[in-house]
C-alpha cells in the first residue's frame, strides 16, 4: 500500500491509499485500504491517518480514524499513531501493520507493530524544510 497524507497552504488536508492488496487475495476482496477510516481518515480540523499492513485484521479496528480522533483530542501524531497499532495488538499480536499520522500544523509520526523480519517502518517527509523529500524510520514496538 501507498498511503499519503497532504495539507495545502490553506490548511486544506487530503489523505488516501493505493494498493495491490494482498498475494493471492480471493476475487471481490476489498480489503481495508479503500474503507475509510481503516486504510485512510483525515479531517482538516484534526489531522490525517493512513494505515498499512494485514488488512482483513486491521480494517476491523478503524486504525485510520482512531487515530484522527486522538489528534482531535490533543494527542501528539505519534502518540496517536502508537495507541491506533496498540488497540490491534492487543487482539492480534502478530499482525503486520504499521499507520501514519499527520495533525494540521504538519507534525507527524509513526508507528509499527514488531513482528520477525519486521522491525522498523520506513517513510517520507516533503515539506518546507526538507528538499529534495526525506526519508524517516520508526522503530516498531
Ligand atoms: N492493507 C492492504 C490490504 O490488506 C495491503 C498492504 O498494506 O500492502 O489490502
Amino acid at each position: 500500500t501507498i498511503g499519503m497524507i497532504v495539507i495545502d497552504q490553506n490548511g486544506h488536508m487530503a489523505a488516501g491509499t493505493s494498493t495491490n492488496g494482498l498475494t493471492h487475495k480471493v476475487p471481490g476482496r476489498v480489503g481495508d485500504s479503500p474503507i475509510i477510516g481503516a486504510g485512510a481518515y483525515v479531517d482538516s480540523s484534526a489531522g490525517g491517518a493512513a494505515a498499512t499492513g494485514d488488512g482483513d485484521v486491521m480494517m476491523r479496528f478503524l486504525p485510520s480514524y482512531l487515530a484522527v480522533e486522538l489528534m482531535r483530542a490533543g494527542a501528539d501524531p505519534t502518540a496517536a499513531c502508537v495507541s491506533a497499532i496498540s488497540r490491534i495488538k492487543r487482539h492480534h499480536s502478530e499482525f503486520f501493520g504499521a499507520i501514519i499520522c499527520a495533525n494540521t500544523t504538519g507534525h507527524y509520526g509513526a508507528a509499527c507493530n514488531k513482528v520477525p523480519g519486521f522491525s522498523q517502518f520506513h517513510f517520507m517527509v516533503s515539506n518546507p524544510e526538507t528538499n529534495p523529500p526525506a526519508l524517516k524510520s520508526v522503530d516498531c514496538f
